[in-house]
């Protein structure tokens, strides 16, 4: 007797993440997370800021603009494909 098996569930599409971290230049300082409007950054285990409920962000640009070191940057909507 030969048995069906289920088929595989389908995998989640991936969370749409506008977000980059340019880990060599961050000194992990949080300000990002701070100034974040949507609790959309939360510190990793390593310190640096990840992006924990991309979905979440509105793209305001505040981590971005508000960053010392230029290490984080925010894709607009119309620049993802
Ligand atoms: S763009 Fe705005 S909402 Fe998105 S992560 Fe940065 S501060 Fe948060
Ligand atoms: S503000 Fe810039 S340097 Fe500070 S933790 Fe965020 S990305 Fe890193």
């Amino acid at each position: 007797m030969s048995r069906k098996r289920a088929p595989a569930a389908a995998a989640a599409p991936p969370k749409e993440n506008p977000i980059t971290v340019y880990e060599a230049w961050c000194k992990k300082c949080g300000i990002c997370i701070a100034f974040c409007p949507k609790n959309v950054l939360e510190r990793g285990a390593d310190g640096h800021p990840a992006p924990v409920r991309p979905e979440d962000c509105i793209r305001c640009h505040m981590c971005e603009l508000r960053c010392p070191d230029f290490a984080i940057t925010v894709k607009d909507k119309e620049d993802q494909p």
